[in-house]
């Protein structure tokens, strides 16, 4: 049988499968509600002729990433494009860990952690947040000693919870560790704060950002790394060479170039608002604080609302299965629409 010949590390694995439900408020993935900016759409064609889609892309995103770095406030050589930043955690993978070296992430948080570290055979060290989802940073630490990581991952915020980590105590982790330290901040234009400023000081700092989340291009997949250029050259010599497609770079660098979407992450923080308030009225739930653009809900019977909500045409985010959060669902904040139609939904399930 073909599979008696699959890698050992993988045997077992089953399919990263998202099933395509039909509904009316796609509410479970994270992605912002709204479209491409009105300039780049009004501009596509010029956009996609400038991408000469006959040729090879720019192997090194290079206008894509002065772009960036311009965001970020460094330079070129500190930036590294890849397609989605889930590419960029492979990458980081192949070029630093090897088999038996020991990864640490925390539980719960982005399920692909531990599904590249596992390909990659190394020994992966779970550090379970607390039980309000906090991170447990004394643990952190005290696992770093014991194990001497070759990579240590932190999202910031995390994902599913919306908890964050203060800068001193990523510090803390950032001068006892000897490895990688990769901070992922998928969710930094909600939340606001960073430690790319960090990366000259610390010399193993990896900092993982996405234009999937507030910047709405989850289809195109474009994420980078900031990091110092020894890093960015590390992750070169082991990245396809045309990884990132000339489109997704050209339509990533225009939609940059129409500016910050402060307005638009703005809007969502608002209605994080409006939407944890109006869940704080509704009885037999639990809702946690976030700093990104979800909420972590907790119910007594998860699976039974994920249903009822499916029925009424909203789509959440389930963890059937999951050993900590099997009772809770995460909603992505939407328009008010979206988010108003969530609550009376909610309200008539949990009568
Ligand atoms: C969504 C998400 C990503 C993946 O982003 P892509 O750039 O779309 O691959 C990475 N990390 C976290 C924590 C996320 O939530």
């Amino acid at each position: 049988m073909i599979y008696d010949l699959i890698r050992d590390e993988i045997k077992g694995f089953k399919n990263y499968e998202v099933p395509t439900i039909e509904c009316m408020y796609k509410m479970d993935a994270n992605e912002t509600p709204f479209g491409l900016p009105e300039a780049t759409m009004n501009n596509l064609q010029e956009i996609v002729k400038s991408a000469n889609v006959n040729r090879y892309p720019d192997p090194v995103s290079l206008k894509l990433r002065d772009k960036l770095a311009e965001y970020c406030g460094t330079t070129r050589e500190n930036i590294f494009v890849g397609n989605g930043s889930d590419e960029i955690i492979h990458i980081l993978m192949n070029a630093f860990v090897s088999k038996n070296d020991c990864v640490v992430y925390p539980v719960p948080s982005f399920s692909m952690y531990k599904v590249y570290s596992q390909i990659a055979g190394a020994k992966n060290v779970e550090v379970a947040l607390k039980d309000d989802y906090s991170y447990n940073v004394d643990e952190i630490i005290n696992t770093i000693n014991i194990f001497n990581p070759k990579m240590v991952i932190l999202c910031n915020p995390n994902n599913p919870t919306g908890t964050t980590l203060d800068r001193d105590d990523i510090v803390k982790i950032l001068k006892v560790n000897d490895g990688i330290t990769v901070v992922d901040e998928a969710y930094y234009e909600f939340y606001g704060d960073t430690v790319v400023d960090l990366i000259g000081k610390f010399e193993r700092l990896i900092v993982l950002r996405t234009l999937s989340k507030a910047y709405g291009l989850a289809g195109l997949r474009v994420g980078y790394a900031v990091s110092n250029s020894d890093v960015i050259s590390c992750l070169n010599m082991v990245k396809s060479p045309y990884n990132v497609n000339s489109i997704s770079q050209a339509i990533a660098l225009s939609v940059l170039e129409e500016g910050r979407v402060d307005e638009k992450v703005d809007y969502i923080k608002n209605e994080r608002k409006f939407l944890q308030d109006g869940l704080k009225e509704i009885g037999n739930l639990k809702v946690y604080d976030s700093k990104a653009n979800f909420l972590l809900i907790e119910f007594d019977d998860a699976y039974y609302v994920y249903n009822k909500l499916l029925e009424k045409g909203v789509l959440v985010r389930n963890f059937l299965g999951d050993k900590i959060l099997s009772n809770a669902l995460r909603v992505t904040i939407g328009t008010r629409e979206a988010n108003s139609y969530f609550l009376k939904c909610l309200k008539e399930i949990l009568v």
